[in-house]
């Protein structure tokens, strides 16, 4: 037993830790785009892959949520609900964290609600360390995007990777398959069975994903 923060609030990403977002693409470019055989993702950049540039992609990330409710039209992600649940029951606020574009805002509350997973607070960022300064040194948060994972670790969040083929090839401290996973971790660090120092809390340098 030794003397370390507990974590009060935590900070959930939507796509790819509890929205399968990549699967949702791929139906809408394979149905409405009209794509073949499109290759599983491996990587950040993926749609380089899909024959598409960023400025496409981008395109259809804010046009794709209008016509055809691109961040509502599946269901969570296994684990989810009990991961949710076991936070829930720890006494931690839930704060969702996304970077979806404005076209996509109001139907992720919706979803939200309509999955009986209401988080505390519903955040639309791209700066995914907001935490760091409201929970200063309390906060932990899972994402699936190596460079949040970074710009987290070094703002002082406890900071989890939630494991995919796009992200697998990056060596992080901590890494999980599920949001059951992340809860059960957050329970370790806040039972003392984890060790965690928030120690680069002062170190954080603005940076943003290009
Ligand atoms: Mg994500």
């Amino acid at each position: 037993m030794y003397e370390q923060k507990r974590i009060t609030d935590v900070g959930i990403d939507m796509d790819g830790v509890v929205y399968p977002f990549m699967s949702a693409f791929k139906k809408y470019c394979e149905d409405v785009l009209e794509m073949t055989d499109l290759p599983e993702p491996t990587h950040w950049d993926f749609y380089d892959d899909w024959g598409m540039n960023k400025k496409e992609f981008d395109a259809l990330l804010n046009s794709a949520p209008v016509t055809h409710r691109l961040f509502a039209s599946e269901s969570p992600m296994r684990n989810v609900y009990g991961g949710w649940e076991m936070l829930r029951n720890m006494g931690v606020k839930l704060h969702v964290i996304t970077a979806r574009p404005t076209t996509a805002w109001a139907q992720t509350a919706e979803w939200l609600h309509d999955h009986d997973l209401v988080p505390d607070h519903l955040h639309f960022t791209n700066d995914k360390t907001i935490l760091a300064h409201t929970a200063k040194e309390h906060s932990a948060m899972i994402d699936d995007h190596h460079l949040y994972y970074q710009q987290l670790e070094k703002a002082g969040v406890f900071a989890v990777l939630h494991d995919h083929p796009w992200n697998n090839q990056f060596e992080v401290s901590y890494r999980v398959n599920s949001l059951v996973d992340f809860a059960k971790l957050v329970n370790k660090v806040n039972n003392r069975e984890i060790p965690w120092h928030p120690t680069n809390a002062n170190k954080y340098s603005l940076m943003q994903p290009i």
